[in-house]
């Protein structure tokens, strides 16, 4: 089961939703996250199992876009949101729109 993630700005108020992980019938090939089109500039959504968007995009399970004084490994269970291999911080993640790092996840649902 994935989930849905709702992305919202405390600084500029941009918000986006986008789905986190796989659903049972693929789970093993297709999890997908948000990232940045760092080419084009966009939100996009990619298939972490896939190398194909290593050239273009940076994921939010990155480091790089999440706050730098905010290691994952140092958060608890409830500062992140974690799908298999792949963890979001729920706080102070770049934000595309304003490049402040103010951008929060939170789980709005799941999809099967
Ligand atoms: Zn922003």
């Amino acid at each position: 089961m994935g989930l849905k993630i709702k992305g919202m700005c405390l600084n500029c108020e941009d918000t986006m939703v986008f789905p986190f992980g796989g659903a049972r019938l693929n789970f093993s090939t297709t999890q997908e996250v948000l990232a940045i089109n760092h080419k084009s500039m966009t939100y996009e959504t990619v298939n972490f199992l896939n190398d194909y968007y290593k050239k273009d995009h940076w994921l939010y399970t990155d480091e790089r876009l999440k706050d730098k004084n905010v290691l994952t490994d140092e958060l608890d269970f409830f500062d992140k949101i974690e799908h298999g291999e792949m963890v979001l911080n729920k706080r102070n993640n770049f934000c595309l729109k304003c490049h402040e790092n103010e951008l929060n996840f939170m789980v709005v649902g799941c999809f099967d």
